[in-house]
């Protein structure tokens, strides 16, 4: 018979956070699957608790994934863990569940810390409904397809940002959110924790240097939601873009992007 994948949730920052769940399955696994196996060996060690570690991270090879899977059909129990919060939300993990499900391998979750819930739950934008994007591409088009979701998402939305890359990211979200509010989740649970409130305009003010985790959690778009761009009639349109603040030339160089038509079109129609 056929082991099973626990895919444990680790603390984010204050080692209390771990589950009384979550150390009994360390304890009995056969092995735990770690992405930094020197990160986990002091989550380990701080509960004494010794087990055989494998290694397996973003570029791990294939054959390590096999490895892995036929460890499971052998029988062995394994506790996959990231380096920290939840496996397989922006870590590894999510190719190990897909390739164990193939196999008939049972996988089950044991729940706890996740940073972007945590910093969604503190941070008083609305919870109801949110998409998660994790960190931003890097690619230009990529990149900016993404802000152009954010900028005309009618819910919640929550980034994983990297504290070298957090100036750039509020400054390209300053192009698209206006002044929807943003909160900046920083150091979740660990010592320096703060939560910072404001446009993304506010936030560059405050934040000059950014050290430490962020989560990005940034309000929904409500004129989006009340108005549906395509059916606007030309004035209703410009009016919405005046309302956001835009000068003249970046609401027609925005009416014509929406209506997919060339922005000459569009300055004729005004004059
Ligand atoms: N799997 C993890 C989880 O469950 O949240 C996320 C891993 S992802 C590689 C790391 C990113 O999560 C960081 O760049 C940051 O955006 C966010 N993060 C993780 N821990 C955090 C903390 N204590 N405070 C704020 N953000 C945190």
């Amino acid at each position: 018979m056929s082991g099973k994948l626990y895919l444990v949730a680790t603390p984010i920052g204050n080692l209390e956070d771990i589950t009384l769940r979550a150390l009994r399955i360390l304890k009995e696994v056969d092995y735990i699957v770690a992405e930094d196996t020197r990160q986990t060996l002091k989550l380990l060690n701080h509960f004494e608790i010794v087990k055989p570690m494998i290694s397996y991270h973003r570029h791990s090879t294939e054959e390590r994934e096999e490895q892995i899977i036929d460890k499971l059909k052998q029988g062995k129990n394994i506790a996959l863990v990231s380096d920290a919060g939840t496996p397989a939300i922006s870590d590894p993990g999510e190719q190990i569940v897909k390739n164990a499900l193939k196999e008939n391998i049972e996988i089950i979750p044991i729940p706890g810390p996740c940073a972007l819930i945590a910093a969604l739950i503190a941070s008083g934008i609305d919870t109801k409904e949110f998409t998660f994007l994790g960190f931003l591409p890097l690619n230009k088009k990529s990149r900016k397809e993404k802000l152009i979701e954010i900028e005309h998402s009618t819910k919640t939305t929550i980034l994983y940002e990297a504290p070298h890359k957090l100036i750039t990211t509020l400054n390209d979200l300053k192009q698209v959110t206006n002044k929807r509010k943003i909160v900046l989740a920083k150091e979740i649970t660990k010592i320096h924790e703060t939560y910072f409130s404001g446009t993304a305009e506010e936030l560059l003010e405050v934040i000059k240097e950014p050290k430490g985790e962020f989560v990005i959690i940034i309000d929904k778009n409500i004129l989006d939601e009340e108005q549906n761009l395509e059916n606007m009639s030309l004035e209703e349109h410009y009016k919405f873009y005046e309302k956001l603040g835009y000068e003249k030339k970046e609401i027609i160089k925005q009416i014509a992007k929406d209506k997919k038509v060339k922005k000459d079109e569009i300055y004729k129609k005004f004059l």
